[in-house]
């Protein structure tokens, strides 16, 4: 058996069950498909089964890609890379539906890149992916709970996210030692337009610096005390940051790129 690599969070899935349910998640007949972290092919053989029309591979582990050679020679694309410096925007032809128990150390990391270069094009159809537990609580969290940050309001500007399941650590081998869930993720119809997604990023992350405090430290930071803001968007500035629903982050970091334009 392959000796998995802690450094590139290799937890390879061995439940069939799950893998069905993943495979099961989005027709797969006749569609482009991108996994990404391939590992041992496990994922890769079920997608397989259901008929792509064509599927693309990343891995960035030199000696798996060999291992896929063998088992799949002329099946599958892959592209022997490292996630993080691809710039898939620019890669297909067709828009893709994307696979990936992705390695956890930098799983965060992948989305952000993929939403922050997001052009109103998309180049995906949806994304089913793999997260420790605990990432996948805060993408999905609603406004007024704990877990609602930075990482939510990024996640659901531009895509709806769904929570398909939990999955325990005896479907990995080896065994992680959190808790996993899977999310489907797919293009919203409708968004806040912001031009530049750093003035997004730059806007939860000052509100978010202190979370415990009141509103009106960031606030007043980013807008000089713009009472005109205020009104048009309802804040109360003794609230506190996870107060603040989704769509007043958006509107506030579009008024804060048109200050500063
Ligand atoms: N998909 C397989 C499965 O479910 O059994 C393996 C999933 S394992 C959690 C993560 C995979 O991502 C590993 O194969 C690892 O080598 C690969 N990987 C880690 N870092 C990567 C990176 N930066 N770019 C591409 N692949 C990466």
């Amino acid at each position: 058996m392959i000796k998995a690599k802690k450094s590139l969070g290799q937890n390879f899935l061995i439940d069939k069950n799950i893998l069905e349910k993943i495979t099961n998640t989005t027709d797969i007949q006749d569609k482009i498909i991108l996994e990404i972290g391939p590992g041992t092919g496990n994922l890769t053989s079920n997608i397989l089964k259901k008929k792509p029309k064509k599927m693309y591979v990343i891995e960035k582990d030199n000696k798996l890609v060999i291992e896929l050679e063998n088992k799949f020679t002329n099946q599958i694309s892959i592209i022997n890379d490292d996630v993080l410096k691809i710039d898939e925007t620019n890669l297909f032809n067709n828009k893709v539906k994307v696979f990936g128990n992705l390695p956890y150390n930098i799983s965060t990391e992948i989305l952000n890149k993929w939403i922050i270069n997001l052009k109103d094009n998309f180049w995906f159809e949806c994304l089913v992916l793999m997260f420790q537990k605990e990432v996948a609580d805060r993408i999905i969290a609603k406004f007024n709970t704990s877990k609602y940050g930075r990482l939510s309001i990024l996640c659901n500007w531009k895509l709806n996210v769904k929570k398909i399941c939990d999955i325990n650590p005896n479907s990995f081998y080896p065994k992680p030692k959190v808790d996993s869930s899977l999310l489907f993720f797919y293009p919203k119809k409708n968004f806040i337009k912001i031009n530049n997604p750093y003035n997004l990023e730059k806007v939860t992350r000052v509100f978010f610096n202190q979370r415990r405090k009141m509103l009106k430290k960031p606030f007043n930071q980013l807008f000089n005390g713009d009472k005109r803001i205020l009104d048009k968007l309802k804040i109360d500035l003794n609230l506190r940051p996870q107060n603040l629903s989704l769509d007043t982050y958006y509107r506030l970091a579009y008024e804060y790129e048109n200050l500063r334009c």
